[in-house]
């Protein structure tokens, strides 16, 4: 299968550096439906980066017909991948000004609606090309005033996957199961993307001002479905994130499965031929709920982490779930505190590193009822 490599530079903030992104297509660039696949947005999260390494290599391979057109971003962060911090790679956050590298992704959707003011009609399909060319249009003004190379590469990306009709970013929880953020516009559509991808759970989110990657290219669409209420526009982008377990649940056995779920969820969505060949029941149950439903179980105090339920559980509100050890109380009796669910839910992810500070993240739990007063948006 033919498959065009493309280099994307960065501007360098340095004299004598240069990074660039690395981008694999197929396909006829007008072809639709489009694919956009992402992975290490989060630098150090890998294992999306070897699935879509073993995606390139099934695709390359032939096996059918690409009947859109993919693009498969392996590596989107190389600027978090170079950051080593005595060490350790540390490519969550950027060094040069603190901030999340999927965080503050531009909010396109004031200038979106005021381009499509008056504009839009009764056809579906005429309006999808007109707002994706207008996105298109609103991105490379902004690529041209980009200050910094991380601005530049978030723009970037934003441009590669913003005329995608399924936009998937891959990430990993520090120990979780495979799970999914989707905006609640493009649900219960999206349960199949669920059903292929084996998530557990599906967590559904509104727009927030955080704009992570997949809050950034679905956003502009639901303010039109406000904005153009009278017209006809179809959510015209299914963007997702997606857990694929813990950091360091990375290997080539697991990375082939998710690439051929990912292959199929290309054949499902007809991007790759062969769709009637994917086996989806779809009848099972997807199980999903707001985002306002996922119970963070913090420390209270600081403390050694013992977790009493492995990941998975289907815990109950009152039930212990990991216990915070302090080795200095006078009396061992009293340095243990249990930490305990406050609802009933699924365990989806855990902490890696056993010592909690005051205020740390020890546990998720996704609640089988929303909870209310969380407004945070709380993609990974
Ligand atoms: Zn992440």
């Amino acid at each position: 299968m033919t498959r065009i490599v493309s280099r994307f530079p960065l501007p360098p903030m340095s004299l004598g550096t240069e990074r660039h992104l690395t981008v694999h297509t197929y396909g006829d660039p007008d072809a639709t439906p489009k694919a956009y696949l992402q992975g290490g947005l989060h630098a150090g999260e890998l294992a999306g980066s070897l699935a879509l390494h073993h995606l390139i290599r099934r695709l390359d391979a032939g096996e059918h017909e690409i009947t859109g057109h993919v693009m498969i971003v392996p590596i989107a962060n190389p600027i978090g991948q170079s950051q080593v911090m005595r060490g350790t790679m540390s490519g969550r956050f950027a060094e040069s000004d603190g901030s999340n590298f999927n965080r503050g992704f531009p909010d396109i959707s004031d200038e979106l609606a005021d381009a499509v003011r008056g504009r839009l009609g009764a056809g579906a399909g005429t309006n999808l090309a007109l707002v994706r060319e207008m996105i298109a249009d609103i991105l490379a003004d902004l690529a041209g005033m980009a200050a910094s190379e991380i601005d530049y590469l978030r723009i970037t990306l934003m441009r590669l996957a913003c005329d995608a009709d399924l936009a998937l970013d891959l990430h990993c929880e520090e120990e979780g199961l495979v799970h999914l953020y989707i905006d609640t516009a493009h649900w219960p559509a999206a349960e199949d993307l669920a059903r292929l991808l084996d998530s557990r759970i599906t967590l559904l989110t509104d727009p927030t001002p955080a704009m992570s990657f997949d809050e950034a290219l679905s956003a502009p669409w639901r303010r039109l479905t406000e904005t153009e209420a009278r017209a006809n526009v179809p959510p015209g982008c299914l963007s997702s994130t997606i857990e694929l377990r813990g950091a360091a649940d990375v290997g080539d056995a697991l990375a082939e499965e998710d690439a051929d779920r990912l292959y199929s969820v290309l054949q499902h969505y007809g991007v790759v031929a062969g769709g009637d060949e994917v086996e989806l029941d779809s009848d099972t149950p997807v199980r999903a709920v707001p985002v306002e439903g996922m119970e963070r179980i913090v420390a209270p105090t600081p403390g050694i982490i013992s977790f009493r339920v492995p990941l998975g559980s289907e815990v109950t509100v009152g039930q212990p779930i990991a216990d915070l050890v302090d080795p200095t109380a006078d009396d061992p009796a009293e340095g243990r505190i249990e930490l305990i669910a406050s609802c009933d839910g699924l365990l989806y992810a855990r902490r890696a590193q056993r010592f909690a500070h005051t205020g740390a993240t020890v546990a998720k739990v996704a609640s089988n009822r929303p909870i209310s007063g969380l407004t945070t948006h709380l993609t990974d």
